[in-house]
């Protein structure tokens, strides 16, 4: 058995995605076509999950700056020459 996301199409195998009507792609509930009991309890967990989700964009970008400053540092840049590369890079 496999859930297919009638939102975005995407097929899951596995056995929790199936009974819950889950969709990783989506990180949401998109074959809930009945709301139960957990409905509140699935509401808290997605909530969490699009929290992650954002603090995960937070950490890329953090990492992508990151990776940035130490590869100007390692070209030997001042702060502020690397504060400026950082700035006409993002134009
Ligand atoms: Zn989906």
């Amino acid at each position: 058995m496999a859930f297919t996301c009638p939102r975005c199409g995407r097929t899951s195998h596995n056995p929790n995605d199936e009974r819950e009507g889950y969709c990783g792609a989506c990180h949401d509930w998109t074959g809930d076509q009945q709301p139960g009991t957990n409905r509140q309890w699935r509401t808290v967990v997605k909530n969490m999950t699009k929290a992650i989700a954002h603090l995960e964009q937070e950490n890329n970008a953090l990492r992508a700056e990151n990776d940035r400053l130490r590869w100007a540092l390692g070209k030997g840049l001042t702060e502020s020459e690397a504060a400026d590369y950082l700035a006409k890079e993002g134009d």
